[in-house]
Formats: C-alpha cells, structure tokens, sequence
C-alpha cells in the first residue's frame, strides 16, 4: 500500500499499538519449501481425520442440512456443549451444559476475556515465558501485563503474593505442556495455585489445547477440577484444533453462569455465533466416542517425533545448552548460554535453512531471555529434525 492510502486512516491507539507477531513473520520465511522449520506450532497433518471429518458433513448435512446451514444459539450447538460439559465432568470437573460457551477456536476466548475483562491499565498476571497469542489477544485491551515467578516446573504458586495478585483481573496459566516451554506444571503446585487463587480472589484462566496430547507421566487433573465446587473462580479454554484440526476452528470455554452471560453478549457482537455446520458436524464425530480410538495414535506419533528430537539434541547441541523434556504436546524450550541472543542467531540459522522462534516475544510484564528459543517438533520428518538441529548445533558452538 502506498503513503496516501496509508494515511487515509485514522487508526484507534488500540490499533496503533498492534505489531505483527514475531511468529508470523518467520512463518513467511519458512514457507519456502527448503527451509527446515522447527517454527510454526502446527499439528502434524497425517492425524488428521480427514475421512471421519468427511463422513461426519455427509451425514450431517444429509439428515439435518436445513437446521444446520441456518444461524444458531451465540452459546452452542446444545449437544455439543452438553458432550463439553460431560467430557470435563469425566475429567473430574463439575460443569453443567450451561457453563459452556462453544468458540470459533480457543483463541476467540481469549479475546472475549480481554473484551470483557480488562481496562486500559488493568492488571493482568501471566507465565513467563507464556503464549504469544494470548498475550496478543489481550494486549488489544491494553492491560498491564505482570509477570508471575516460575522456573523448571513453571510456575510458582508462593509466589502470588496479596501484592502480587491485588486488583489482577485475572491469572492466565498453561498447566499441560505449555506453549511455549513444554513444562507441566505438578499436581503438588496445582493445588498450591487453586488454593492461592481462591484465597485471593483471583481469577484463573486456565488454558488446555495441550491436554490430550499426553505421551508420558500420568495425566493429571486441571485447575477447574481441583477447583472442585469452588471452581467459580476458574475459566477453562479447551480446544478441537489439536485433537480433531486447528481448521475447524473450534474451541469451548467453561465459567461460571456470569461471567458466560457477560461473554455471550460480547461474541454476539463478534461473530453471533461459531459456524452450525461445523458444531454439528464435530459433535458427530465426538459423541460415540471417536477420540478414544484416535488420540492414541496421534500421541504415539507425538511421543515419537518428541523422542527423537531429544535425542538429536542431545547428540549435536553444545554442553552449556539446556532443555525441557516435555511429557506432551509439541515443543521444546532450549536455554542457551546467556551470550547468545536467539534473534540474531536466528537470522545465521535461515540463512542455513533452518528455522526456530526466539524465546523473546514470549516473555511480558518481566525481564525477557534472549538466550531462549521454542522448537517444535510435530511437523518435520525425523531425518530433517536430525539436520535441523545439526546445523542449529554447529551454529550455536560458533556463536561469537
Ligand atoms: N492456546 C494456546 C496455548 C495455543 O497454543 C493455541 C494455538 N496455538 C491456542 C490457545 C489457540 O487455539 P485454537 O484457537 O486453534 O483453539
């Protein structure tokens, strides 16, 4: 776009705040077909259930197609928030129908939450290092991001002091697996944040694409279970994308009735409501049990690729590199020697043919590290992962 047609516009300071996700711009880069990327956060393709997604439109479409091409309830497709409902009551959560939200992607929660939640200025506690998208999505709102003390095994719920936590709108946590570190956090520090939590006041987000995709340790019970009759306080987000497809773009959100109300009418103003088509569509996939058979391959095939990045760190990266062993999903989270900035190392890697994210961008409301970077591992065949991290390797050792 030219200068003039630039300045025809008079952008609002949200949007004058706006810059365009580091992610994002790599991800142009590694679309070029030679390039190894570690980048992106994308599910591996092949678990796609292309045929049971087929047949689920098909019959969808054949015994309800008027009712599903026609406009819908903000809330949800009404079976498919009972099956939500239903399949975090197995999870040990108490949650009625009433109490989920269906979404166009976990990632439209996040920003209703902002939408509804926070002020220019408002506190907001977050992980640190956290989700890039989520910090995104609420810095729209312009909150006052702080950072909450974590370390190997994220974060630390004594660290949530009445200072800390006073006048916060809200705590947004990643406890499966987090993106970007891979760290779970443990069933010991779990009860330790609900616990917190409810004696300050403080709302949770408790956010878990990740949660299914675990191939190691035993599972464990998330925030809004622990939480028990006193959940009123924890938000839950949970996702399709990584157990059916990220293109669907389907999500949930689970809250107390108020907060619901309040997100309702915000999402009615966004979008009124997640496309009917696909709600159906999904619920019929989901409701006779399909995950069940499904996940266990995509997680073996998850373990594996996991594994075998880990062993090719460990083989081709330097003594003085670190990194987490994630028990699911689909990153790992390398610390380097504090010398070595990952942006600029990034920019020796492309030039190589390899890609990663910088752990910079990550990180709000504290100090960033500059010797981080976010490797996912879902994606690229095994023998790439082994010369991608060769190459990272070799990299790293000659950084001056
Ligand atoms: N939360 C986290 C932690 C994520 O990593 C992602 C996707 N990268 C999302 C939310 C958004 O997922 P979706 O909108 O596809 O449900």
């Amino acid at each position: 776009m030219d200068q003039q047609s630039d300045s025809l516009f008079s952008f609002s300071e949200r949007a004058r705040q706006l810059t365009s996700s580091a992610i994002r711009e790599i991800l142009k880069v590694t679309e070029r077909p030679e390039i190894i990327s570690f980048a992106g956060g994308l599910p591996a393709p092949e678990g796609f259930p292309v045929q049971a997604v087929q047949a689920a439109y098909d019959r969808v479409l054949s015994t309800a197609g008027r009712n599903a091409l026609q406009y819908g309830p903000t809330e949800g497709y009404a079976p498919l928030r009972a099956w939500v409902a239903e399949h975090l009551s197995a999870q040990g959560a108490q949650v009625s129908p009433a109490q989920v939200l269906i979404l166009s992607g976990s990632q439209q929660g996040l920003d209703l939450l902002g939408k509804v939640l926070i002020d220019p200025g408002s506190k907001v506690l977050v992980e640190t290092p956290s989700y890039l998208g989520a910090l995104q999505s609420f810095s729209l709102y312009q909150p006052r991001f702080k950072a909450v003390p974590s370390d190997e095994g994220g974060l630390l719920p004594q660290a949530l002091t009445p200072e800390l936590a006073a006048d916060a709108r809200f705590l947004y946590a990643l406890p499966n697996f987090q993106n970007p570190t891979g760290r779970t956090l443990d069933l010991a520090r779990r009860h330790a944040l609900v616990q917190a939590a409810a004696r300050l006041g403080l709302p949770l987000v408790e956010d878990d694409p990740y949660g299914e995709l675990r191939y190691a340790g035993e599972p464990l019970p998330g925030l809004l279970a622990l939480a028990g009759q006193a959940g009123a306080n924890v938000v839950r987000l949970g996702s399709f994308s990584k157990v059916l497809s990220p293109g669907l773009r389907l999500g949930y959100l689970c809250a107390a009735p108020a907060l619901i109300d309040k997100l309702v009418q915000a999402k009615q103003a966004t979008d009124l409501h997640t496309a009917s088509l696909t709600q159906m569509a999904v619920y019929e996939i989901v409701k006779d049990g399909f995950l069940a058979e499904h996940m266990p391959r995509v997680r073996e095939r998850y373990r594996l690729q996991c594994e075998y990045m880990l062993q090719a760190l460990s083989e081709h990266f330097p003594a003085q590199a670190s990194w987490t062993v994630p028990q699911g999903g689909m990153f790992i989270w390398v610390t380097l020697p504090a010398h070595i900035d990952t942006t600029r190392l990034l920019a020796q890697a492309i030039e190589r043919g390899v890609a990663f994210v910088p752990g910079a961008p990550f990180y709000a409301g504290g100090q960033a590290a500059h010797n981080t970077l976010r490797l996912s591992f879902v994606t690229v065949p095994q023998e790439k992962i082994r010369a991608g991290v060769q190459v990272l390797g070799e990299l790293i050792a000659a950084y001056r």
